[in-house]
C-alpha cells in the first residue's frame, strides 16, 4: 500500500493528490514549481 503522492504548486498553494499536470490549472506554472509533499513537510529535527 503506498498513498497518493501530493503535489503542490508553490506559485499558488494548488495541491493535487496522485497527478501532476504540466502546467497548474491556476497559475499556469510549470510542473517545476510543483513540489511533492515530502518537500513540502520537510522534517526540522532528523537524527535527534
Ligand atoms: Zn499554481
Amino acid at each position: 500500500m503506498n498513498a497518493l503522492e501530493q503535489y503542490v504548486c508553490t506559485e499558488c498553494g494548488y495541491n493535487m493528490a496522485g497527478y501532476l499536470p504540466d502546467n497548474c490549472p491556476f497559475s499556469e506554472a510549470s510542473k517545476d514549481k510543483f513540489i511533492t509533499s515530502q518537500e513540502f513537510t520537510t522534517p526540522h529535527s532528523r537524527g535527534r
